[in-house]
């Protein structure tokens, strides 16, 4: 397939919608079908393709989406570098409803998601790739980060530079204890579709990284009675716009090629057996 986008927007339906000219691609993968189609668009001169990460609809949870099928898409069509919004709840009091964070850390706190393309089955095609692992100690690409951080700060929203993401399982929300241990360990905020995004992205030398939406406080860090769905829509709702144009900026600031960060090293010197689409 030729090279169609050089970006990619892991996200909700809100961004590609209000895109003037979208053109949709149904994309298949060796893992199967993502989340939904790729909506190929252009932000100024740079060529985007959106997914939402729910499906239109949002009919997919957390824990089936299909993370493989989804990077795997992007980087089909040509996409290097990942900007990935997500919702998540703050586990800091002074992270509250309205707070971005782009994050510097995260903490695997899920179960059982297929979170490898290197996981040493035979994939449906006959390909069977090896084992190899990558390293992980900076999840997130510092030029995404920065050109993130960049945006914000040009649209007067001061993003938390830095912090901890923790991935819960899902689809409940934490537990108070649960809540107060993440918090206790310093975590900055709380979501469910982090990971494996993140690694996967990384396993396929993509460069990546997350814009968290604070969209509540997490139950051990307010005193009510824990999060609700409405609210977190309520506040998401409210902050989409500037969440867009941040994003678009950002899209922007990204350098034009993938420059020399570790995330395009990711492979090196190993034998993985998988020819990256
Ligand atoms: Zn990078």
């Amino acid at each position: 397939m030729t090279a169609r986008a050089s970006i990619g927007v892991i996200g909700g339906s809100g961004f590609y919608s209000f895109l003037d000219d979208v053109t949709e691609l149904t994309v298949e993968t060796p893992y199967g079908a993502p989340s939904d189609s790729l909506f190929l668009g252009r932000i100024g001169e740079r060529e985007v393709a959106f997914l939402p990460r729910h499906g239109r609809g949002h009919h997919l949870p957390p824990h089936r989406i299909n993370y493989r099928a989804n990077l795997w898409a992007l980087r089909s069509v040509g996409v290097r570098q990942v900007l990935a919004p997500c919702a998540v709840g703050g586990l800091q009091p002074q992270y509250g409803p309205g707070t971005l964070v782009v994050p510097d850390q995260l903490v695997d706190r899920t179960k059982g998601r297929v979170q490898t393309y290197f996981d040493g089955e035979t994939r449906a095609d006959g390909v069977r790739p090896n084992v190899a692992h990558v390293t992980f100690a900076d999840p997130y690409c510092p030029q995404g980060r920065a050109a993130s951080l960049a945006a914000a700060r040009g649209a007067e929203w001061e993003a938390v530079d830095g912090g901890t993401l923790c991935v819960i399982e899902g689809p409940r929300f934490s537990t108070r204890a649960e809540s107060r241990w993440h918090a206790a360990q310093g975590w900055s905020v709380v979501g469910m579709t982090g990971h494996p995004e993140a690694v996967l992205a990384r396993e396929l030398e993509l460069c990546y990284s997350a814009l968290a939406l604070v969209t509540d406080l997490d139950a051990g860090a307010e005193n009510g009675e824990g999060v609700s769905h409405a609210e977190v829509l309520e506040v998401f709702a409210k902050n989409v716009d500037r969440l867009r144009d941040v994003l678009f900026d950002a899209v922007a600031r990204l350098p034009q090629e993938q420059g020399t960060c570790l995330c395009t090293t990711a492979l090196d010197g190993q034998e993985t057996g998988l020819q990256l689409p």
